[in-house]
């Protein structure tokens, strides 16, 4: 048997889309991550991309990184650990702990690093975690990584979360892991219904609030702002990618467990430290979060206004309740058909089949910034409702 073989299988499976004309991954953007972007020498309104609050290329986040670049160089050559400590990384950890209200934080090289390097180092053999079906990946390879065992539950389904909890060993750790926001469907953890259950089987619980960080709550402080339960939540992970304008992320929570993971995790301690021009933006972007609440405001606006519109042309959108809006298109087909049709009719969006999602339940994921105006959004609306209708999507 040739380990090489199941690699024909993946090349079998993706020629047909291909010959349609309809394969929708790796697409070569040539512009800034802005409201609109440039592919293939056409300008497509943005509705795929993170950058909630279309800091990504704001003027004075660049400048923030160029002056970094200057000072520091591209790179760190070395582990935070050993000669990788910039003195932007421990600046960026204090104002991520002020901003948090969390004693301590530690940044990574990427958000996903962050979830393999905490949960790998804090999951013993006698550790429970408890995952929800939908959380990230990377929080399920954490887990795999970790010498603790993990069992899911079905998504946001409580009453599988307390039986399992119910059914563990006294003398187990309990770690609850859950996405704040569930970054494909948008929808929400019910946060304070799983701070009950923490709190009674004595678990612990981490939120990954990749999409949640500067969009959601009075101050941006993400999903345990919003429903109120910060204090129940022990240890917050966050990325720079996202609303934060870079790359990188970080984990927040109580000093000493914050110090274990600094000397254990492995993803932090054998990889090279986050660039420095990556930390100055997103110290920036921190500061405009800040400063700036009416960017949140705008993000709201516009989020609201596209699940209203969404909704008024017959579009299901599922149970999103934040800036990520699905459209449940159906079979995978019909997600990539819709991709490529709304490419042509100016719209990027994303596709998303199974299995990311159950089978016969594809979707296109759109995604809203505070920088889109509402001539984008109503040029955007004006192609999905063209597209939704040949497609028979809607009526
Ligand atoms: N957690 C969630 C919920 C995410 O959606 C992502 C990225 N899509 C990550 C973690 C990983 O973050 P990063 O892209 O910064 O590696």
């Amino acid at each position: 048997m040739d380990v090489f073989e199941k690699c024909h299988a993946m090349a079998e499976r993706s020629a047909p889309v291909r010959a349609a004309g309809l394969y929708p991954y790796y697409r070569v953007i040539s512009s800034a991550q802005d409201p609109v972007v440039t592919h293939d020498g056409r300008e497509l309104v943005m509705l795929g991309s993170n950058n909630y609050l279309g800091l990504a290329n704001d003027p004075e986040v660049k400048e923030a990184a160029a002056m970094a670049l200057a000072i520091y160089g591209t790179g760190c050559a070395g582990s935070r650990l050993l000669n990788g400590t910039l003195d932007v990384h421990v600046e960026l950890e204090g104002r991520l702990a002020e901003f948090m209200r969390r004693e301590a934080a530690l940044t990574f090289s990427t958000g996903f690093q962050v979830n393999l390097g905490v949960l790998s180092c804090l999951l013993d053999r006698s550790d429970i975690a408890y995952l929800d079906a939908l959380d990230h990946a990377c929080i399920i390879d954490g887990c795999r990584l970790g010498f603790g065992k993990h069992h899911k539950f079905a998504h946001n389904d409580m009453t599988e979360l307390e039986q399992k909890l119910a059914n563990a060993p006294a003398d187990r750790g309990k770690l609850i892991v859950v996405d704040g926001v569930f970054s494909m469907e948008g929808d929400l953890a019910p946060l304070p219904q799983i701070a009950l259950l923490k709190q009674r089987f004595g678990a612990r619980l981490m939120v990954d609030d990749a999409h949640g960080l500067g969009v959601f709550g009075e101050n941006g402080r993400g999903t345990p702002e919003h429903f109120g339960v910060e204090g129940d939540v022990d240890l917050v992970m966050g990325t720079f990618s996202k609303s934060l304008a870079a790359i990188g992320g970080f984990v927040a929570g109580d000093r000493y467990v914050i110090e274990h993971i600094k000397h254990t995790a492995r993803a932090e301690i054998f990889s090279a430290a986050p660039p420095p021009a990556s930390m100055a933006a997103a110290m920036k972007a921190l500061e405009i979060v800040e400063r700036e609440p009416e960017r949140r405001k705008r993000l709201w606006e516009n989020t609201e206004y596209m699940k209203r519109e969404l909704s008024a042309l017959g579009f299901d959108t599922g149970h999103s309740a934040s800036p990520v809006i699905p459209i449940v298109v159906g079979e995978d087909l019909a997600s990539y058909t819709m991709t490529t049709r709304l490419g042509q009719e100016g719209v990027f969006v994303n596709p998303v089949v199974s299995p990311a999602v159950p089978p016969g339940r594809a979707m296109i994921r759109t995604s809203y910034m505070a920088t889109h105006t509402r001539e984008h959004l109503d040029r955007s609306l004006e192609a999905l409702a063209k597209v939704g209708r040949e497609l028979s999507i809607i009526g």
